[in-house]
């Protein structure tokens, strides 16, 4: 038996792997930081056995609720990715698993490659309505990438969509590959008709290096990019520099920040009430887009979210509050769940990379539903 995490976004410890029926791991933390929930590794067993996974430090995870009613995912082939029995004690979080083939991996939700962000990339820069821009470099020297596409002008609305701040949400690169896919297809109407006012921002992975590096929540020094939006610092945090300078550039006229949510099993979206000019008429253009969205997919819902910030009460160092305060626009967290969509669940699958680029796909139809009206 041979348990490894040496490979992109893996992460896992081996206290004991000698027998099938008590095999004793433990989750690694980010680099310089307490945070840890993502875990990844390949266990090489015997087919036909059932092997039985515990990972002992899960209670002390970043979200321990996150556990309750959690399956984690596997896969054989690295392409489907299944769920598999999971039980988690307040403790222990156990994973049990009768393998079919010799080998398997196993993931807090199915993983975005570093080399599937490079391919994503490189396959944008091929369309005519793309232009691949380069923002700067993180601090362990990878490419902080932006993808631009429709023809930029000074009188064409800036809609900004950042993704995987918190590198494990992979669901949210999934999220930007689904839109992407309707941004680039040049016989989408609704996306022929929004380019013509409209340019959008795409920026997929916002945190290559803690991706890479298996992290859950942090870059490659244990700093958390979505606290770091009031100051960033080419020290600490260049890839919230880079991408906030590039935003001071262009100017902002609706942003999305894309999230996973580890304890709520819903798809939802949190605005910018808390912020010093948040007012009625933002409101009322949000509360539209959250219909539109609700109307086009039960994916989408608006009961089950985050408690809304009180008036002034916003955390300016997060993403979507600086940015909607910064440009006095339109901006929404979105978060999917780890789980599933409790509405609308998969027993099998649960919430998946597939349905991550469904949801990426029908915001465009959501967009398209405010566009107009996003500086009336
Ligand atoms: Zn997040």
């Amino acid at each position: 038996m041979l348990i490894t995490a040496q490979f992109d976004s893996g992460n896992i410890d081996i206290l004991e792997a000698a027998d099938p029926e008590n095999i004793r791991l433990s989750i690694r933390k980010d680099n310089q930081s307490d945070f840890y929930q993502w875990f990844h590794f390949k266990l090489y067993g015997e087919a036909g056995v059932e092997h039985v996974m515990h990972i002992e430090n899960a209670g002390h995870s970043a979200y321990p609720d996150g556990w309750k009613d959690y399956y984690a995912v596997a896969s054989y082939d690295r392409d489907v990715w299944f769920r598999v029995p999971t039980e988690f004690d307040g403790k222990t979080l156990t994973i049990r698993h009768e393998l079919d083939q010799e080998s398997c991996y196993y993931a807090y939700f199915t993983p975005y490659s570093y080399e599937r962000h490079q391919d994503l990339i490189q396959w944008a820069q091929q369309s005519t309505l793309c232009e691949h821009v380069l923002l700067g470099q993180t601090l362990d020297g990878r490419d902080m990438n932006l993808l631009v596409i429709g023809e930029q002008s000074e009188e064409k609305q800036k809609i900004w969509v950042t993704a995987r701040q918190h590198p494990g949400e992979s669901m949210a690169e999934w999220f930007i590959e689904g839109l992407l896919g309707r941004l680039l297809d040049d016989e989408d109407g609704a996306v022929r008709k929004l380019l013509q006012n409209n340019v959008f921002y795409v920026v997929p992975n916002m945190n290559p290096d803690g991706s890479l590096r298996g992290h859950l929540r942090t870059n490659a020094i244990g700093v958390n990019l979505n606290r770091e939006w009031e100051q960033p610092s080419l020290e600490q945090s260049p890839e919230v520099y880079h991408v906030l300078k590039a935003m001071d550039q262009t100017g902002v006229d609706m942003y999305l920040d894309i999230h996973g949510d580890e304890n709520l099993p819903y798809n939802f979206v949190a605005g910018a009430e808390g912020v010093p000019s948040y007012n009625e008429q933002m409101d009322a253009l949000g509360n539209r887009f959250k219909a539109a969205l609700v109307a086009i997919t039960p994916e989408f819902q608006t009961e089950f979210g985050y408690d809304v910030d009180a008036p002034g009460e916003a955390n300016m160092t997060v993403a979507s509050n600086a940015v909607a305060e910064r440009f006095q626009c339109l901006a929404f967290t979105l978060e999917m769940p780890f789980k599933d969509n409790a509405n609308l669940p998969d027993a099998d699958f649960g919430w998946s990379a597939n349905r991550s680029q469904q949801l990426g796909a029908d915001v465009i139809s959501a967009i398209y539903a405010v566009a107009d009206d996003l500086r009336a």
